[in-house]
């Protein structure tokens, strides 16, 4: 390693451990950075400029170091300048969202279609004005996009998309097929229930070891254990909707029979409700990203699942009956998850939070009467506050994480982001 290469990958270190001390203890003054991380007050110094410059940190009044200690000008995260954009295709919805550095929710669309009928290349090019729309937005808004990455609804290796079954995706590579000309600077492609944990880690009810139960059309988990993802050997970790929960059940996409996903997935929800699956818009003006809808929180539950809340509102017998059968399914697949992993809770996301007040008592009950022989306690069941948009929010926070890791990359292109119009 010559002189100037170690010289840079030691700088480099060096703002992530401020920028990182920054995030944790801020706000925090120079000399309380130069203490805690043991660079001495000028390398500190040097550091904490660079990180204005770039609009990464910014000053916030002064502090008094220690009882005896001089006062001194703290610095706090800025989100003011770097964000990243997090995306997610689903099988019925495509969604984006830009966050910045301060973890804060700038930007939030989503765009229902059926990604059903179209093919990957169909599918990607819808994504790609959405995320033009947003990249425009984030611009006029002064912020400069650090990354994206997208989540999309199966398992994800190495960039490899294996299979989604329910879009009818095999061994696709889609960030080889998004042409984002350089904006944001390449987008990194994950498992859509992987980044739904990690969502909920950040943004959401998620803390300690705990897995996190993502309902779509398909059922999705992710596992975080001592604050990190559970990815598994291969990127496979967490399929939880292709967990048996009764061998002679009905065939599944998968190949196998009596999955999780054949009682509690948002299809078999519905029809055993004795409603229609929805009919997402598919019409050309539907597919333009100006009809994606900005949301501000989280957005109602999609077509039919809305449809599902209304009836069991209204107390309607079919509906009470197809939830908790879902409910008890899935306590059954919570209970073989429990056994093999001990989380401490277990959140459950996507369709199945609008859907909490009705299901979650049927999987309590499932669990239980299987747990407690064994167990002192059950998990807890919570719901997630996120909803739909955990995916997005993780994909976003994993893009944040990473720069707030290595700031050094991104020092560049922040600096010569112009100011807000
Ligand atoms: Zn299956």
């Amino acid at each position: 390693m010559t002189q100037a290469v170690r010289h840079d990958s030691m700088r480099a270190r060096n703002l992530g451990l401020v920028l990182g001390e920054v995030r944790r203890s801020g706000p925090v003054t120079r000399a309380a950075l130069a203490e805690i991380t043991g660079l001495t007050k000028t390398t500190v110094s040097k550091m904490v400029g660079d990180l204005l410059d770039a609009g990464m940190v910014t000053e916030t009044g002064t502090l008094r170091d220690g009882e005896r200690g001089r006062p001194g000008t703290a610095v706090s995260l800025s989100g003011g300048r770097v964000a990243a954009l997090g995306l997610e295709i689903n099988v019925d919805y495509l969604s984006a969202c830009v966050v910045d550095l301060a973890l804060t929710v700038r930007l939030r669309y989503t765009q229902a279609v059926d990604n059903r009928a179209a093919s990957p290349v169909e599918t990607l090019a819808r994504l790609q004005k959405l995320i033009h729309r947003a990249v425009d937005e984030a611009r006029a808004a002064g912020l400069v996009i650090a990354g994206s990455t997208l989540a999309v609804p199966g398992p994800v290796n190495g960039g490899l998309l294996h299979s989604a079954p329910n879009l009818g995706w095999h061994d696709v590579r889609v960030g080889d097929l998004l042409e984002t000309g350089g904006e944001p600077p390449g987008v990194e492609v994950e498992n859509e229930a992987n980044l739904a944990a990690l969502g909920e880690l950040w943004f959401g009810t998620g803390h300690g070891d705990f897995l996190h139960v993502s309902g779509e059309i398909g059922i999705g988990a992710g596992l975080v254990v001592g604050g990190a993802l559970f990815r598994g050997a291969r990127g496979l970790a967490g399929e939880l909707g292709h967990v048996v929960v009764s061998p002679d059940g009905p065939a599944c996409r998968c190949g196998g029979r009596g999955c999780l996903e054949q009682y509690a997935g948002q299809e078999a929800l519905l029809r055993a409700a004795g409603l229609p699956a929805p009919a997402p818009r598919t019409a050309p003006e539907a597919t333009s990203p100006d009809d994606a809808v900005a949301t501000s929180g989280t957005p109602a539950a999609p077509g039919g699942v809305a449809e599902l809340v209304g009836r069991l509102r209204d107390g309607d017998g079919p509906a009470l009956e197809a939830c908790a059968r879902a409910g008890r399914a899935l306590g059954i697949a919570l209970t073989s998850a429990t056994h093999l992993l001990d989380p401490g809770t277990i959140v459950l996301g996507g369709v199945f939070a609008p859907l909490f007040p009705w299901i979650s008592g049927p999987v309590r009950d499932t669990m239980t009467g299987r747990l407690t022989a064994m167990r002192h306690a059950v998990p807890e069941i919570a719901v997630s506050r996120l909803g739909a948009d955990a995916a997005t929010l993780g994909a976003a926070g994993q893009v944040i994480h990473r720069v707030i890791a290595d700031p050094g990359l991104h020092l560049a292109a922040a600096r010569a982001v112009p100011a807000p119009r």
